[in-house]
């Protein structure tokens, strides 16, 4: 794994506080900054040797490129976007989509509008089946579409993260797909930035949650630490793994919540590709070649690093990391031609879901299952919230999701400890 480019200075955590959070991704973070701000006492335990999750920016020759969240999604509802006005960070709308190629041959603006009218006409019937009282599947709700039909399910098969008989439609909202940011310097870098100062212990890994006694005792790789209440972060798929053992169990509709969702796949090809056939910064182009289609955003931030996206299907089809990067260079070689990818050099394929303390891109819920999001939010004995982007239905698998959910926690949390939430002394406090 490449090393992330940016660590920022943490404050060191006590055995006593009044919440401990569990992973410091988005939803730990914003969890931890909300408590801060209100005077409470906090600690963060996360397993790994650095900050931000499933957001982690690494260097490649000296260039920032993200290997998790890159797109500040929905930025008229996502609080990071506000966030990085109000801190002056260097974010920028995203630009239109690029060019639709298809087997080689950049269509022409009436070809790119054939498929943008195909993807919208999905999306509609997406949203309106979305409010009939009957779950189905996304294969189930997609209407014909035409020339584009196939290319366009592909697209919506990787934005879920599985294929699509195995999404409800009534949990695929499409605010997600418009208003789109970035920031210079990457998702990953910005993330860091906004853990500055925080108490977070790193290479410390939550074994158990003690919740049989008064408050709660997580039990880490290096000793125990006592809290009135904790904000669990652990990506979902982590849980199913029993990677934190519960004392007593989970009630039941937890465990069942937990059981329900699906592990999404969705990685990167990350390419060093001087002299590429695309020009523009930032722009999501669409590749058809076939009847396959892949999106590729080219030249990010001006440079010459572009990202070939893979959805699940194809991750595991293949077979790994090697598998893919050749993969990807075929499938450009394909459509461009040798000579266009002589100078191109796969630097680095993500592999998300093999990521033990991941295990997903992001999860997904299949038909007939959508109140697991809202049930995986119920605190458990007063004292256990979950907080992730899984609880997160309106920004499902996205950092601002998982942000605003983490800030939801934060004050359950607080309305809980202003209403009698055992104390749990300081060291100092004890006589
Ligand atoms: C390749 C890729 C591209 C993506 N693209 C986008 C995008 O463009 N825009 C977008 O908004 N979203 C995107 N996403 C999704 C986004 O990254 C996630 O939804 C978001 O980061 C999840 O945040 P979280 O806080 O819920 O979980 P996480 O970021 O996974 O944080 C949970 C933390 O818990 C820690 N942890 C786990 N188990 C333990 C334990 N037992 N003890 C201590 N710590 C533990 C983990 O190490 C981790 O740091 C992408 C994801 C991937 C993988």
């Amino acid at each position: 794994m490449p090393v992330p480019n940016a660590r920022p200075s943490l404050e060191p955590v006590s055995a006593e506080v009044d919440v401990a959070i569990v992973g410091a991704g988005a939803a730990g973070i914003a969890a931890a900054r909300l408590l801060r701000a209100e005077g409470r006492r906090v600690a963060v335990i996360e397993a790994r040797d650095r900050v931000g999750g499933r957001t982690v920016t690494a260097s490649f020759g000296g260039h920032p490129v993200d290997l998790g969240a890159h797109w500040l999604h929905a930025g008229h509802m996502n609080p990071l976007v506000d966030l990085a006005r109000a801190r002056g960070e260097p974010v920028r709308q995203a630009p239109p989509g690029g060019p639709v190629v298809t087997n080689g041959r950049v269509g022409s603006g009436a070809e790119r509008r054939l498929h943008g009218d195909a993807f919208e006409r999905a999306d509609r019937a997406f949203a309106r089946l979305a409010r009939a009282e009957e779950d189905r599947s996304l294969k189930d709700a997609l209407p014909p579409l035409g020339r584009y039909g196939r290319a366009v399910a592909y697209t919506m098969a990787l934005i879920s993260g599985r294929p699509l008989e195995e999404v409800s439609v009534k949990d695929f909202p499409s605010e997600e797909f418009g208003n789109n940011y970035f920031v210079r310097g990457g998702y990953g870098a910005f993330l860091a930035r906004l853990a500055a100062g925080l108490p977070i212990r790193l290479g410390c890994e939550v074994t158990g949650i003690d919740w049989s006694g008064p408050g709660v005792a997580l039990e880490t790789t290096a000793g125990r630490i006592a809290a009135r209440a904790a904000i669990v972060t652990a990506p979902v798929p982590v849980l199913q793994a029993d990677r934190i053992r519960f004392r007593p169990a989970l009630p039941s509709d937890i465990a069942d919540a937990i059981g329900g969702f699906l592990a999404g796949a969705y990685d990167h090809v990350i390419m060093n590709w001087p002299g590429s056939p695309f020009r523009t910064a930032d722009r999501l182009s669409r590749i058809v070649l076939r009847d396959t289609s892949y999106g590729m955003l080219t030249n990010m931030d001006g440079a010459p690093f572009h990202y070939l996206e893979l959805d699940q299907a194809t991750i595991r089809g293949a077979g790994g990391p090697a598998a893919l990067a050749a993969f990807a260079r075929e499938f450009l070689r394909e459509s461009f031609g040798a000579r266009a990818v002589a100078r191109l050099r796969v630097l680095h394929v993500t592999d998300w879901c093999a990521d033990p303390l991941a295990r997903t891109s992001w999860v997904v819920v299949p038909p007939g299952r959508v109140p697991i999001r809202e049930g995986l939010g119920r605190p458990v004995g007063e004292r256990i919230w979950f907080a992730g982007e899984a609880n997160s239905g309106p920004l499902w698998g996205t950092v601002g999701g998982a942000w605003l959910e983490g800030e939801r926690a934060a004050r359950a949390v607080l309305a809980r400890l202003g209403d009698g939430l055992p104390h749990i002394p300081t060291a100092a406090e004890t006589p």
